[in-house]
């Protein structure tokens, strides 16, 4: 269509806005029945919960989908700058509930349900988490996605839609075991395949030099061909019309493979063969800690970021011939380094494709990329071995040769032949398996690094990353993370929203959540104090009764809930807590009975999946549950000290617990949580923290003060000294009584637990438990001191909530917006 007619088309379009679905609840029960009918193909007069949750997310989605069109029109009409979201994982869980709060139809589909004789919240459990990442940087995506959806940002998200999520964690025993998690199996109503939206990848090959233009070039002749699916999912802002895209890849055969073998007359093998393809997207990495040296992972990687590129070019030739204009309409934003080959992809189509000079392609490159980084440590950095690239993506490697060069020659003119800096700066590892390191390509390429939180974006310019701060000290800037209320309040803690509202007299919070401030001025008011009691106890018994219901443990709502969720890792200091529950458990035991009456009931609960590979972490798990057996059955303790371990943490069980938690614990070992967010979404539930000054946990003190939380252990900088002291580090006797008891077997399985004691001790104990466990029991007994004031607890708690307005991912984004990206919101006008 000629561009006259097409705008005449889309104003036809959007003059028929009144035909748009009602929400009225006959409306919405015949779209459900019809969809019970047509697309679950079951009888209206017979279908169960699942398929009656099948058909209500249909309906929900052809909502969706409305919104979402109305959306893409809308941007591609206005063609502003956008922001193309680049990440290998999301954490978004279900999106059930998420999706009619944030269209604000939630109320009439739970009315419309209840007349058919259905319960949303019923319905609403039958669905499955969608569970593509590992841990906080994949729930970050999710959360940021939710925030550039809500502020009309025109963005989309890019990923891969593993068919295996991250594994379901199953305990035998105590031990854990991973079993796949095949996600798809009951198919996704919330995702939308696009056979037209298909792309090849290529791989593998040779580079061939041609003559081109009266010289020379080089070309990538590959030898593989896989093609990449995009399946979209609408995601719908909250208060707006706004439904943005996250699309995802899945890899799929191409016809293009193989054609020798089919003329061979091998059909059966080359079949089979080209399923080989399909595996490129089936698996999620399950380890959050490194990835290097796999063939598939850089599969994948390039996988995920050709796709993404060609429909990225492919939409801005749709409206633009020069590619000097590629920068006034594309941000790219790299989720630490694992989409970081989209430098050099840009690179090799800009060159080799579109035929731009070397400089005019490297111009555009630095304009267009940011990448944030989420690590603490230079050992977490991810590398590429050169003979893998080499044989997988040749061209590239060349071009990563080409940048580097580039690089080193003009630093050799800043700083002079300081060969060890050349060395460390070099984007290529030189030894004897030589590497490329992807942050270093990052780092040189893009224009703006983030950290992650305060401190982090300290650490990266004095250690990680300090020889690039002092060359460019303008690139370094951070952008605190934050969650997103939407889920993290709204969704997940329905009866605290309405509390909420109704003290604040208005529901504007929930795009703006510096309002909770506003909760301040009635921290100390009785009638608040009473709602607020209420609310926590019922979400208390909620979680009570999960408990009972996973581990068979009775446990009481009177008790503080002491909840630590997160993956399990040696540096987030999980066995830290164990062992402070062994003393806890220990001083009872030693008590004269009259002297229990004094004790505060606790009901500890730890949750978390270990990778994997990773044995010290898994022996933890076991630890928690033989502590667990131990104390739950012992009757001295009775109801004073539970211990609870709760399997398959993922988003769903995250949205259960946060809510009914009194106290949660962010304990690192100082100086190694890049950020944290979990701890965000205790403090906006109202949850006080037991913590360390790590991570983002030092911009909480900021904001709700060091009297409301109970903060222990080394600072940031006193880390590094303590370490030096080795074994010289002074260790309460208290530590080696607790290490003792589980290295003598008092918990059982002394072997399996030899080497976790071994690690924490003196002269082993890297990430200092023994050092910091004296200052933690003492947080520990200011926080029961705390609890036994109810009415002191509630003032912290409620304090809390109403400062932890700043760690909402919307301020985030609106961060990223502005000073890194470069876009502005483009908000559909209805
Ligand atoms: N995993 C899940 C399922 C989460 O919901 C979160 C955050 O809430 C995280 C991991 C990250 O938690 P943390 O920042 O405490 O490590």
């Amino acid at each position: 269509l000629g561009l006259g007619e097409e705008r005449a088309k889309v104003d036809r379009m959007f003059g028929l806005m009144d035909q748009f679905l009602k929400n009225d609840p006959i409306t919405l029960q015949n779209d459900i029945l019809r969809h019970v009918e047509y697309t679950v193909a079951r009888s209206r007069f017979s279908f169960d919960d699942f398929e009656a949750y099948q058909a209500l997310a249909h309906s929900v989605r052809d909502r969706l989908i409305e919104r979402w069109h109305d959306t893409q029109v809308h941007f591609k009409r206005k063609d502003p700058k956008r922001i193309y979201f680049l990440s290998l994982e999301y954490l978004m869980g279900r999106f059930l509930s998420n999706s009619v709060i944030n269209l604000g139809i939630r109320d009439q589909y739970a009315d419309a349900l209840s007349q058919l004789g259905f319960e949303f919240e019923v319905l609403a459990e039958q669905e499955g988490d969608a569970a593509l990442g590992n841990g906080g940087l994949a729930r970050l995506s999710a959360c940021q996605i939710d925030s550039l959806a809500t502020l009309d940002y025109p963005a989309l998200g890019y990923g891969l839609r593993y068919q295996y999520g991250l594994y379901r964690q199953v305990i035998l025993d105590g031990y854990q075991h991973e079993q796949p998690y095949y996600w798809l199996n009951f198919g996704n109503p919330w995702e939308i395949e696009r056979i037209h939206v298909t792309y090849p990848v290529k791989f593998y090959g040779t580079v061939e030099e041609e003559d081109f233009n009266g010289g020379k070039r080089q070309v990538w002749v590959p030898k593989e061909t896989v093609e990449a699916v995009a399946y979209d999912n609408p995601i719908p802002g909250y208060g707006t019309r706004n439904t943005i895209t996250l699309r995802l890849w899945a890899a799929k055969p191409s016809d293009q493979n193989d054609m020798e073998s089919y003329n061979t007359g091998d059909y059966i093998d080359a079949v089979v063969n080209r399923r080989t393809a399909e595996t490129i997207s089936s698996i999620l990495y399950p380890d959050d800690r490194s990835h290097q040296g796999k063939e598939l992972r850089l599969k994948q990687q390039y996988f995920f970021v050709s796709a993404s590129l060609q429909d990225i070019i492919r939409r801005f030739k749709d409206a633009h011939s020069n590619f000097d204009d590629f920068p006034e309409k594309v941000a790219l934003q790299l989720n630490d380094t694992h989409p970081s080959l989209a430098i050099v992809e840009v690179m090799r189509v800009l060159i080799d494709e579109e035929h731009l000079s070397w400089s005019r392609a490297w111009d555009i490159v630095c304009k267009i990329f940011s990448f944030t980084t989420h690590t603490v440590l230079p050992e977490g950095l991810e590398k590429i071995p050169v003979d893998l690239l080499e044989s997988l993506l040749p061209r590239h490697l060349q071009i990563i040769y080409d940048i580097n060069f580039n690089f080193i020659e003009k630093l050799k003119k800043r700083i002079g032949l300081d060969y060890d800096r050349l060395s460390r700066m070099s984007i290529v590892e030189e030894g004897a398996a030589k590497s490329i390191r992807m942050a270093n390509l990052s780092i040189v390429c893009s224009h703006t690094v983030n950290g992650v939180s305060k401190i982090h974006a300290e650490l990266l310019k004095t250690r990680v990353f300090k020889d690039f701060y002092e060359l460019w000290p303008h690139k370094f800037h951070y952008k605190t993370n934050g969650v997103t209320q939407r889920r993290w309040i709204v969704v997940s803690n329905p009866s605290l929203c309405a509390l909420i509202s109704k003290w604040l007299g208005t529901e504007a919070w929930i795009r703006n959540l510096d309002l909770l401030a506003g909760l301040q001025e009635y921290a100390t008011n009785a009638d608040l104090h009473q709602e607020w009691k209420m609310v926590r106890k019922v979400n208390k018994m909620r979680l009570a009764e999960y408990i009972e219901t996973m581990s068979g443990v009775k446990v009481s709502v009177d008790a503080m809930f002491d909840v630590q969720i997160k993956r399990i890792h040696e540096y987030k200091r999980q066995f830290l807590n164990i062992l402070g529950i062994i003393h806890r458990y220990d001083c009872i035991k030693n008590m004269e009975k009259n002297d229990r009456r004094n004790v505060v009931p606790r009901v500890c609960i730890i949750g978390g999946k270990a990778a994997p590979g990773y044995e010290i972490a898994k022996k933890i798990i076991k630890l928690c549950h033989a502590v667990a057996e131990k104390i739950n059955n012992d009757p001295d303790v009775d109801d004073l000290l539970k211990l609870v371990f709760i399997p398959d943490y993922n988003v769903s069980v995250a949205e259960l617990v946060i809510p009914g938690a009194d106290l949660s614990q962010h304990i690192s070992t100082a100086g190694h949580e890049a950020s944290g967010t979990g701890s965000m979404k205790f403090l906006m539930n109202g949850c006080l923290l037991l913590a360390t000054a790590d991570g983002s946990t030092i911009e909480i003190i900021e904001e709700i003060g060091a009297d409301n939380m109970f903060l222990f252990g080394a600072k940031v900088n006193e880390v590094p000294v303590l370490r030096e002291k080795g074994p010289a580090l002074k260790v309460p006797l208290q530590f080696a009584r607790v290490v003792r008891m589980v290295r003598n077997g008092y918990f059982g399985f002394e072997d399996y637990f030899k080497s976790l004691c071994d690690s924490v001790e003196v002269g082993n104990d890297f990430y200092l438990l023994g050092s910091d466990f004296e200052s933690y029991l003492e947080a520990q007994a200011a926080a029961d001191m705390a609890f036994v004031d109810q009415e002191k607890w509630t003032q912290m708690s409620i304090l809390s909530m109403a400062g932890s307005g700043r760690f909402s991912s919307d301020r985030t984004i609106e961060e990223y917006a502005e000073k890194t990206w470069g876009i502005e919101p483009c908000r559909c006008p209805f």
